[in-house]
């Protein structure tokens, strides 16, 4: 994805810096060193680079970091920070009636991303519509209809037509119901001059509240001068990034998003309509430097804790730090932690975790985690209540017979009230700390 790679190489480069309360000149050379290479292999535009490097050498050098605070973590918040205006803000869309036009070149995704913002905005309780007027491309009617049929939103074509101006003119007459009208123009290969004429003839009809800009995140270099005609013709307020599921580097979109001093919508991760994110700076930044995302985090716990019924009455997290811990609380831990998805993205999402810590595991721990969850939790299954409030009566006969049950060997049983230990070990130390409400806080 995009800059994923400036995410390792650089912490790896910070983790050097770890522990050190102040930096050197080189220090800060290497690391700035370490971000024009990411950078620079990422396609990002060479002046930009610069920029960026410059603004980041600069800030380091003379800034004096917060007491208190290692130098690897200033740092590493300045980098931040530039990234952070350095992509800006989501661009704005307000959920409300509005117009919007996609521009960009042939197989950029236009149409697939018409399709995908109209289902987005519909998840938003508005009524969208999409417009098809690319006339150029054989199957681009076919595609948009069958797509926004597979969204659940309204659509206008004309396959016959050969005027893209008049259907745009005529799609807003026949989708006047909708809220959200999302207009797709057609592409061409490279810019040629009717291009552009066409669309700005469609741009004047339609008159836009947003002009969105398309654009294959495997774009290279390529990406300034298609960024700065469009502008200067419909002018650009946004930017789409597709295919970003693929192995495209992003680079170049990033340095549109500079030309046109504009800013990233929606970031495109796949063919379905689904496969569309609204672009949040802060989080995807977190992420891409192993800070985390909290904001992220939050909501996969949420959803966890719903799924798992977690705050039914039967069973409340604050009762671990009441009375004892047994297994039917761990098990209800585990079924959290699974509902979560993948434990290596939950992981990145949680700061300081992401990366550093991961990138030293080895490649499948990950997996034998999880794994071992769910042989846990296939264990559990196979005893009885009595055993699961008071897991340290369970003797060698137990032991066997649960085996058994669950179709697997001993040695798991115990590894799992071995496990079970550790966890009721911390549970206590959890319980000997302050106030109660200090402790509850702690654990949610
Ligand atoms: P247009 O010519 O700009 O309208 O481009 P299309 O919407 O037809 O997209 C060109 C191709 O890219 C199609 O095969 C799409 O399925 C594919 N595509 C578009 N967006 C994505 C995406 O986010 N991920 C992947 N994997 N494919 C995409």
């Amino acid at each position: 994805m995009v800059l994923d790679d400036l995410g390792s190489s650089l912490r790896g480069t910070l983790d050097k810096l770890r522990g050190k309360s102040r930096l050197s000149e080189e220090d800060i050379e290497e690391i700035v060193k370490e971000i024009q290479r990411s950078l620079l292999s990422a396609d990002v535009d060479v002046s930009l680079v610069m920029e960026l490097s410059d603004n980041i050498k600069e800030r380091s050098l003379e800034e004096e970091p917060p007491a208190g605070t290692p130098a690897r973590d200033f740092v590493l918040s300045i980098v931040y920070e530039e990234l952070v205006a350095l992509i800006g803000e989501s661009t704005e869309l307000p959920l409300e009636e509005q117009t919007i036009l996609l521009a960009g070149l042939q197989g950029s995704g236009k149409t697939t991303s018409a399709a995908k913002m109209a289902w987005w905005f519909s998840t938003k309780g508005l009524r969208p519509a999409v417009i098809q007027t690319d006339t150029f491309r054989p199957g681009a009617y076919d595609q948009a209809k069958e797509m926004t049929q597979r969204a659940e939103v309204d659509f206008y074509g004309n396959p016959d037509a050969e005027d893209p101006v008049e259907i745009a003119r005529k799609g807003l007459e026949e989708t006047s119901e909708a809220d959200v009208h999302i207009v797709d123009t057609a592409g061409r290969h490279a810019l040629e001059d009717d291009l552009i004429d066409e669309i700005e003839q469609i741009e004047g009809v339609v008159e836009p509240d947003t002009s969105l800009l398309v654009l294959d995140a495997a774009i290279g270099q390529g990406a300034k001068d298609q960024a700065q005609q469009f502008d200067e013709s419909i002018g650009i307020d946004g930017v789409v990034i597709t295919k970003l599921d693929g192995t495209a580097k992003g680079g170049g979109a990033l340095t549109a998003v500079d030309q046109t001093d504009s800013s990233i919508a929606f970031l495109g991760t796949g063919e379905e309509v689904q496969d569309i994110e609204r672009f949040e700076p802060d989080g995807f930044i977190s992420r891409l430097l192993g800070m985390g995302d909290l904001g992220q985090l939050t909501e996969r716990v949420e959803r966890a804790m719903q799924q798992t019924e977690m705050d039914e009455e039967d069973w409340e997290p604050e009762d671990m730090l009441q009375g004892q811990f047994t297994l039917n609380d761990m098990q209800k831990q585990m079924e959290a932690m699974n509902n979560m998805g993948p434990l290596d993205q939950v992981m990145d999402m949680i700061p300081g975790f992401g990366g550093g810590i991961k990138d030293q595991l080895p490649d499948d721990a990950m997996d034998v985690t999880q794994e071992r969850m769910r042989t846990f939790s296939v264990i559990m299954d196979s005893m009885t209540d009595a055993e699961k409030e008071y897991p340290k009566a369970i003797g060698a006969n137990q032991i066997e017979r649960i085996a058994r049950g669950s179709g697997t060997e001993e040695e798991k049983v115990r590894e799992l009230l071995q496990q079970y230990k550790m966890m009721e070990k911390t549970i206590k130390q959890f319980q000997g700390m302050g106030s109660e409400q200090e402790m509850q806080r702690m654990m949610k």
